[in-house]
């Protein structure tokens, strides 16, 4: 009987996907989104990177020289969709559209105004205003 339970928990990661699935998935998000504001980007020159820390402050970064983006583990495996996408969305900002932080609140209801906060911005006000948001990155930086 426990070969069986982990044998089932192995053939069904959470979501039904791996976190490499999941990544190139939104890779592929990015670039359809990118299209529709009339930006050709490509992401296969990307390297998608899971590791422990980034100093211990950071849940993702990007290395635009080494063409690397780099999201923690244990932060990936806990966050939601939403705060997936907002977070590679993010790094993708950074590396791929040369976008620095933008910290300031003139999104919509005072809101922040750009995905490229330096904290980053919640996965579900992000879903929530999601065309606000894609607009302002491929077309506001
Ligand atoms: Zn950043």
């Amino acid at each position: 009987m426990k070969i069986l339970i982990l044998t089932l928990l192995l053939a069904a990661p959470a979501c039904g996907k791996t976190s490499a699935e999941r990544t190139q998935e939104l890779l592929y998000k990015f670039e359809d989104d990118a299209a529709r504001y009339s930006l050709h980007v490509d992401t296969d020159t990307l390297t998608v990177k899971f590791v422990d820390t980034i100093g211990g402050r950071f849940v993702g970064a990007c290395a635009p020289i080494l063409k690397e983006i780099w999201l923690v583990k244990s932060y990936w495996r806990s966050a939601s969709g939403a705060d997936q996408e907002s977070l590679m969305y993010h790094e993708l900002g950074h590396c791929l559209l040369d976008r620095g932080h933008n910290d300031n609140h003139n999104g919509p209801y005072g809101l922040p105004s750009s995905i490229m906060r330096r904290t980053g911005l919640q996965g579900d006000v992000y879903e929530t205003y999601r065309d606000y948001y894609l607009k302002e990155l491929f077309q506001g930086g």
